[in-house]
């Protein structure tokens, strides 16, 4: 058994044909549920061929090229490949990239790793010998240098993170500059902020990422509303304070808008709260303890670094710490409403990385959130991972929809996900950049990450 799975890592690691044109696949008479803003199409025939969809029409009009892969898409759904807004790869090790596409995931956006990793494992899925989504990476995260010395003085044994290879401490508006202006040398993205030393430290950070015509997302860690819209941060994780309650409803919503107006994209990542706040110590304990899957499916797909990370998160839940969660859920889930009623683009994400949250899986956990608690329609919440993120990312004209011209990222799904938003789950083939994954493919990949070796051992040392 350990040799077929070796094997397999093997030929799924190295197959070539990934980053490579492939020969035609035809999905047949099946509901296409573009996202381009037009309904679900019944009956329709989707033609892939080099990577992209070259044709979508009626099955009875569009001719089946020969020695093309055919499936049957009778009684299924399509929609484009899922988005993941917020990941962080280097805590979930190289193995949950395979995970993703399990999953119907297609494009992670990395939200802090170590960035010359990450960046590795996206040459290695350009190239076609790594399995995994496209991948928007910040780098590193950029922390204040205050928060840093705190981690410095915690007893090594305490933190399994090394965390000095993933954050990097800024303490001044020249140290701001200096390390944004070191990091643009690179091939990132964009910058997440998390910590910030001072307002005007805060404000350099925005600036010289603008400068070097880079995004600044991440927590909101401005002192006021009006320091963050002067910063001009572009995106915002997980929520704004608490304190935001006290202000009158029609100054909130008159923020809100102003986030609308200037399109600043929200990732409010509301399964970690459930996943990781809401299950009792007891569950917790047990999932970390867990070998065998018995606490969760997709427990023995966890890397090992992972495992002792959420050991030490574990050691953090505490019944004051799920109080104060509770205390504040209800707020989170009304500016997410507020935000939605003023037109903030929403987007989907799930901090994968944090405790009880899964590569993949939490994504979907995310859409019903969504749908069952801020009141989205499942089709608004489709496009919070899929139209929404790609267009925010400025990679619409590839990606996000099913259309002609379009990177062939897709899922096809045994159920309508817009009756109901748990079919997202359902998932019958996956299509990565023109590349089929049929049940067998997904099992086999699946089976694939299992036996990669960062799920024995830490591969993420000091
Ligand atoms: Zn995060």
């Amino acid at each position: 058994m350990v040799r077929y799975v070796t094997a397999l890592v093997t030929a799924l690691a190295c197959t070539p044909s990934v980053g490579m044109p492939q020969g035609s696949v035809v999905i047949r008479n099946v509901t296409v549920i573009p996202m381009t803003g037009t309904g679900p199409a019944a009956h329709q025939s989707v033609v892939v061929r080099d990577r992209r969809i070259a044709e979508v029409g009626p099955s009875a009009e569009v001719t089946v090229p020969d020695g093309a892969s055919v499936v049957d898409g009778t009684g299924k759904y399509l929609i484009p490949g899922l988005f993941e807004m917020h990941a962080h790869t280097s805590k979930t090790r190289g193995s949950a990239l395979g995970l993703y596409v399990v999953h119907g995931v297609t494009t992670i956006r990395d939200q802090g790793s170590e960035h010359a990793e990450v960046l590795r494992w996206r040459r290695e899925i350009r190239d076609g010998s790594r399995v995994g989504p496209r991948m928007f990476i910040a780098g590193p995260y950029l922390e204040s240098l205050r928060n840093i010395q705190r981690m410095r003085r915690d007893p090594p044994e305490s933190r399994v993170e090394p965390f000095e290879r993933a954050r990097i401490p800024i303490g001044s508006p020249a140290d701001a500059r200096r390390v944004i202006d070191s990091l643009s040398a690179l091939e990132l993205d964009h910058f997440k902020v998390r910590t910030v030393q001072d307002s005007a430290t805060y404000l350099a950070l925005a600036r010289a990422a603008h400068a070097h015509g880079k995004r600044l997302v991440g927590h909101y860690v401005a002192a006021s509303p009006a320091l963050f819209l002067e910063a001009g941060q572009d995106g915002v994780e997980h929520g704004f304070p608490l304190s935001f309650d006290s202000l009158p409803r029609d100054r909130r919503m008159a923020f809100w808008r102003e986030l609308a107006k200037r399109d600043v994209g929200v990732v409010p990542t509301l399964v970690t709260v459930v996943e990781s706040g809401f299950r009792p110590l007891s569950y917790y304990q047990a999932l970390v303890a867990d070998t065998t899957g018995a606490t969760h499916p997709l427990r023995p797909y966890v890397s090992k670094f992972m495992v002792l990370d959420w050991r030490e998160q574990v050691e953090e839940v505490t019944p004051q710490r799920r109080a104060a969660l509770e205390r504040a859920w209800p707020s989170w889930l009304r500016q997410v409403r507020e935000m939605r009623e003023a037109g903030v683009r929403i987007m989907a994400g799930s901090d994968v990385a944090v405790l009880n949250v899964f590569p993949g899986l939490s994504l979907h956990e995310e859409l019903r959130l969504f749908v069952d608690s801020v009141g989205m329609s499942p089709m608004e919440a489709l496009a919070s991972a899929t139209r929404k993120p790609a267009e925010w990312l400025g990679v619409a004209d590839s990606v996000g929809t099913i259309a002609p011209g379009k990177v062939a990222d897709l899922v096809l799904l045994d159920a309508d996900p817009l009756a109901n938003i748990d079919n997202t789950r359902r998932i019958s083939a996956v299509v990565l950049r023109g590349k089929l994954f049929r049940q067998g493919d997904l099992d086999a990949l699946r089976a694939a990450v299992r036996a990669m070796p960062d799920i024995r051992t830490n591969d993420w040392v000091r």
